[in-house]
């Protein structure tokens, strides 16, 4: 029988740049493909340009890392046709899944996944875009983001944490500031002032390695 065949942007080893698994080495899978269009997206070669990789080079990759976790990412990884077979096929590995929100989370969270979920701002340009009902799903192991343009977004951002009391829900929060769109200083003046209790990201391989693909 025929294998599922993927298309992939790139492969590579890396440190993780964001979120609590920030600073964590591993291998990262960018699938080509996203039914967005941020205002501030730094992968836009990404949404047409890839490979095929069949399932088993895949897994033979995957298996040959000599990394406890895999990152999965795009693009927007949640719209590739037979993902969860390819999810389902990776074992004693630790899978980060990095998504844009607008598609239900529910059937990729798998007992090895965790689920970095983004809501967009209206900054992005993509708020009409996003999957509320996701906001239920997450479970504490996930992770929740948000990308912040400016003082509106982040005012959005904290209005709907707070209607949806989503502090008390156990997962992490992430709030970046979208460079060189906002001062990195400026969001987190506003996060200390409100004493908001989420985690302030910044993407730290752009600060090892520059604003380049591959890392
Ligand atoms: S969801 Fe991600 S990959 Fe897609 S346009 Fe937005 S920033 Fe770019």
């Amino acid at each position: 029988m025929s294998q599922p065949i993927f298309l992939i942007n790139e492969i590579f080893t890396s440190i993780e740049g964001e979120t609590s698994y920030q600073g964590i080495p591993m291998l990262f899978i960018r699938f080509t493909g996203c039914n967005l269009r941020c205002k501030y997206c730094d992968t836009k070669y990404a949404y047409e340009e890839g490979k095929d990789y069949s399932l088993n080079n895949l897994l033979k990759i995957v298996e040959n890392s000599e990394l406890e976790f895999v990152h999965i990412t795009g693009g927007e990884p949640l719209i590739q046709k037979n993902l969860i077979e390819l999810l389902k096929s990776i074992k004693e590995k630790r899978i980060l899944i990095e998504t844009n929100g607008s598609v239900d989370i529910r059937p990729f969270q798998l007992e090895n996944t965790v689920l970095i979920t983004d809501i967009k701002t209206p900054g992005s340009g993509g708020a009409d875009k996003n999957y509320f009902p996701n906001l239920n799903y997450l479970r504490e192991s996930d992770e929740l983001k948000f990308v912040i343009t400016d003082k509106n977004d982040y005012l959005w951002a904290k209005g709907l944490i707070e209607k949806n009391n989503l502090l008390e829900r156990g997962f992490v929060i992430n709030l970046s500031p979208a460079i060189p769109n906002l001062k990195p200083s400026l969001l987190a003046d506003w996060i200390v002032r409100d004493k908001l209790n989420v985690r302030y990201n910044l993407q730290i391989h752009k600060f090892i390695w520059g604003d380049r693909r591959g890392v």
